[in-house]
């Protein structure tokens, strides 16, 4: 692939129907646009910004490893390497000390994802999405409204463009259009929103010594901090503390916000480095959990679950959802197939990779203290090299909080700590 900017087919060369519209151009979509074309489908990709080069601004860029294998099957890890993208590492401060997996020794490196700045992703994977044999990207056009056949089944949507309003015919109507989703709204698919009691801020820093391109995070039990290596020598330095706080932080962000980060423990030498951006933020961020799916429609991305800032899992999940969508559906929407089993794949596909880590993100976002078992498991990974690659797979999100607290491992951080204990 190359990086180019994206560009607009020509009017004439788009089909008159298409089997997908999509409505948000960000990751998720572009993730579902590229590998449901792939798929023989023919899909309209529409985005409300007019640049092709827009992005998403409030995101401290951390993608999970798991979503890897996404970026590996688009293709665009190369191009992703070539940008300038740090391969992450993370280690985490705890009140029992740094937890720092490592390989065990002669084995593969552990998984990682990357940090890249989304000024420089989002572009990326929608020129690449763009570029795609089937996938007509439509900048410009903000959908309005859902189209309806004489039936009452979903037939495409109605987009506001600047030369007026344009239908645009589709069998799937798929909402990648973000945690404020418009196909969410327009479909009555409501969900649940939970209460978040932590603000976050951050700003960029150029030069600030870091412990080689590891991602550092301080889970301060209830306030969480992040400093993260990203392209061009660029780290981004978040604070997320209970909102609590707030009133005080506020009164004064700029002395807030530097004293919060030189009081964390081995605190990174903000001082010694250059601040690069002002400090911004979101202080009031409630998080959402809708049922991705209704006849004729699919969500994905931040529309079907919102689970941020604290975690750095949306990206990832976004990536990771547009390709469960289009594996579920490609097939059906490329050879005529049963849509709404397809879709019925999807949703369970969706529940059972993100439901049960979308309970604990949004249990913590109560900004309540570590449960037992949290502090069973993060103290044994403080102190044992096999229970910290355990908590790595598990932060990854590349196993479960079934997997993670399973009997057996329970069973070892419990005998690391009577261990340690007893030392
Ligand atoms: C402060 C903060 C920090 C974060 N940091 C991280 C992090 O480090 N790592 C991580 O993984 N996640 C992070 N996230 C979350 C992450 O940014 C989101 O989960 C991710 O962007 C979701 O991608 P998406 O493609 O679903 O939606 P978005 O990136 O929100 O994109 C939605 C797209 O839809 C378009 N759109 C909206 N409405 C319409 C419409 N009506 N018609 C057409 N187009 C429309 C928008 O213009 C946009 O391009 C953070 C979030 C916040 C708030």
């Amino acid at each position: 692939m190359t990086s180019s900017h994206p560009t607009q087919h020509r009017a004439s060369a788009r089909p008159a129907r298409y089997d997908a519209v999509i409505s948000g151009a960000s990751l998720a979509g572009c993730t579902a646009a590229t590998l449901l074309a792939r798929a023989g489908a023919r899909v309209a990709l529409l985005e409300r910004h007019h640049s092709p080069t827009a992005h998403k601004v409030l995101c401290t860029h951390y993608l999970q490893p798991c979503s890897y294998r996404v970026l590996d099957r688009l293709g665009v890890i190369p191009a992703l390497r070539e940008a300038g993208a740090v391969a992450n590492e993370a280690h985490w401060y705890t009140r029992w000390g740094w937890i720092r997996p490592q390989p065990k020794p002669g084995a593969d490196p552990l998984p990682h994802g990357f940090n890249l700045r989304r000024s420089t992703l989002d572009p990326l994977l929608r020129a690449h999405a763009a570029e795609t044999d089937g996938v007509d990207l439509l900048t410009g056009h903000s959908v309005t409204e859902l189209l309806r056949d004489g039936d009452g089944r979903v037939d495409g949507v109605r987009a506001r463009t600047s030369d007026g309003e344009r239908e645009i015919r589709g069998r799937l109507v798929v909402g990648a259009d973000g945690k404020d989703s418009t196909v969410a709204k327009l479909a009555h698919l409501r969900g649940k929103t939970h209460r978040n009691n932590r603000f976050s801020y951050f700003a960029y820093f150029r030069g600030l010594k870091s412990d080689g391109d590891v991602t550092r995070g301080w889970f301060l039990d209830p306030d969480v901090a992040y400093a993260m290596p990203n392209d061009e020598g660029i780290t981004v330095v978040a604070v997320i503390p209970d909102k609590k706080q707030l009133p005080a932080f506020r009164d004064d962000l700029e002395a807030s916000y530097l004293d919060f980060v030189r009081r964390l423990p081995d605190a990174p030498d903000i001082d010694a480095a250059e601040r690069v951006s002002k400090i911004t933020g979101t202080t009031n961020y409630p998080l959402t959990t809708r049922t991705p799916t209704a006849p004729g429609i699919a969500l994905i991305g931040d529309a079907a679950l919102t689970s941020d800032p604290l975690w750095g899992v949306g990206c990832g999940w976004a990536l990771e959802s547009g390709q469960w969508l289009a594996t579920a559906v490609g097939p059906a929407l490329a050879a005529d197939g049963d849509l709404g089993r397809a879709l019925d794949d999807y949703r369970r596909r969706h529940r059972r990779g993100l439901r049960g880590h979308q309970h604990l993100v949004t249990d913590y976002a109560t900004a309540r203290g570590f449960n037992p078992f949290e502090r069973l498991m993060f103290s044994a990974a403080a102190k044992d090299a096999h229970m910290a690659r355990h908590m790595h797979l598990f932060a990854s999100r590349l196993i479960g909080p079934l997997r993670f607290l399973n009997p057996l491992a329970l069973a070892r951080a419990t005998a690391v700590n009577l261990r340690h204990r007893g030392a």
